[in-house]
């Protein structure tokens, strides 16, 4: 096949649509948005590790939980409610699958742009079996009636019910199963206390280092039967932005390219050759990173500059922009948040190749 044939149908695949406000259009064709793709669904799923102990890194999290889990299950008890927070793609769906097969109980899943009226609530609690998972994605989207709604369940395993309309309407209280409630979020700041003072166990997942996501990349690979070697891995490890979701795409994307242009084997060469020409540079940026850098530091003499102000001079929305794009660009050092808004640091300069005026050095 043609490979620029091959490289459109990458962008065009990808840009087939992306998870209910998880981020904007452009963000939907973006080869290393770390946002969920429609075609990364079968393959995440074949790709997603089932036991806590394929689990890559997240030693931190995985250790709190690996207590909770073993204590739960010594008192034959639901384990309590879990929130897992932390930018897209770093694996809060797949510890919340990963909760319910260790318990060995039902799994359920939702999120919160997907519930919109009472009744959906309801009619997924009441159904609810005993010390299942009940896993809901992008919980700092729930409508708040339906979050008060939920409070006396997660508590008590109780439910409010209105029985009839007007002045006859009756409150019946109804009991529940006893239930995990694992919720996901990208933005923890934005939810209620008295929803977060549900949760008994908080795990924040964080950016995987280079070595973790090598390891990705050689575990997905072979479940996928792709041939890749130690240094073609970390090709492509080093520029997935610490992001697993990343590295499992790019690894789809270079397997095309060694196929078609190589010997089918995944080696450095390979892997940097297919990468250059997918315009993903050596820390993972995109044309879309270095626009926003550019932007700051060419339009706004390299920041401050507000939120919403970048927003509109990129044409992007500002969620997409702060969920998704700057936690890693801050992560790495390029980006600085600061009250005054976004501010390019020395590095940013020094990665776009341009000189940083000398009373900005001096700070
Ligand atoms: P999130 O829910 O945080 O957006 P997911 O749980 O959907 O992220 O993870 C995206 C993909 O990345 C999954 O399909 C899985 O294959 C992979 N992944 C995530 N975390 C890990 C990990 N620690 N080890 C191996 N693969 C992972």
């Amino acid at each position: 096949m043609d490979f620029q044939k091959l490289k459109s149908l990458a962008g065009s695949r990808a840009g087939s649509g992306i998870d209910l406000n998880r981020g904007s259009k452009a963000e939907a064709e973006r080869l290393v948005s770390a946002g969920r793709v429609d075609d990364d669904a079968s393959f995440e799923l074949k790709l997603r590790p089932t036991k806590l102990s394929e689990f890559i890194g997240q030693t931190k999290a995985k250790e709190q939980l690996a207590i909770a889990l073993e204590a739960a299950k010594s008192r034959g008890e639901a384990l309590d409610h879990v929130l897992l927070f932390g930018p897209p793609g770093l694996g809060k769906t797949t510890l919340a699958t990963i909760i319910s097969n260790e318990l060995g109980v039902g799994f359920q899943q939702t999120s919160g742009p997907a519930l919109q009226i009472q009744g959906d609530l309801t009619a997924i609690l009441t159904n609810i079996r005993d010390r299942q998972v009940l896993f809901l994605d992008e919980i700092h989207r729930l409508q708040p009636v339906l979050e008060e709604k939920l409070y006396t369940a997660l508590e008590d395993y109780k439910l409010d019910i209105m029985i009839g309309q007007g002045p006859a309407a009756r409150t019946h209280v109804m009991e529940i199963k006893p239930f995990t409630f694992v919720a996901a979020t990208t933005r923890p700041g934005l939810l209620s206390s008295p929803l977060r003072s549900r949760f008994g166990i908080l795990l924040r997942l964080e950016f995987y280092t280079d070595d973790e996501l090598r390891f990705v990349v050689e575990r997905s690979a072979e479940v996928l039967g792709v041939p890749i070697d130690q240094d073609g891995a970390a090709e492509i490890a080093m520029r997935s932005r610490g992001t697993p979701r990343i590295a499992n795409r790019l690894l789809r994307r270079v397997r095309d390219y060694a196929q078609v242009r190589a010997s089918g084997k995944i080696d450095r060469e390979t892997a940097q050759k297919a990468l250059e020409l997918l315009e993903v540079d050596a820390h993972g940026f995109d044309e879309l990173d270095r626009r926003l850098l550019r932007t700051i530091i060419e339009k706004y003499d390299g920041g401050p500059v507000g939120l919403n102000t970048l927003a509109a001079a990129l044409a992007e929305e500002q969620d997409a922009l702060e969920e998704v794009y700057e936690p890693f660009l801050i992560q790495i050092g390029f980006l600085d948040r600061t009250p005054r808004g976004r501010v390019a640091t020395r590095l940013a300069y020094e990665h776009l190749g341009i000189e940083m005026p000398r009373k900005l050095s001096l700070f």
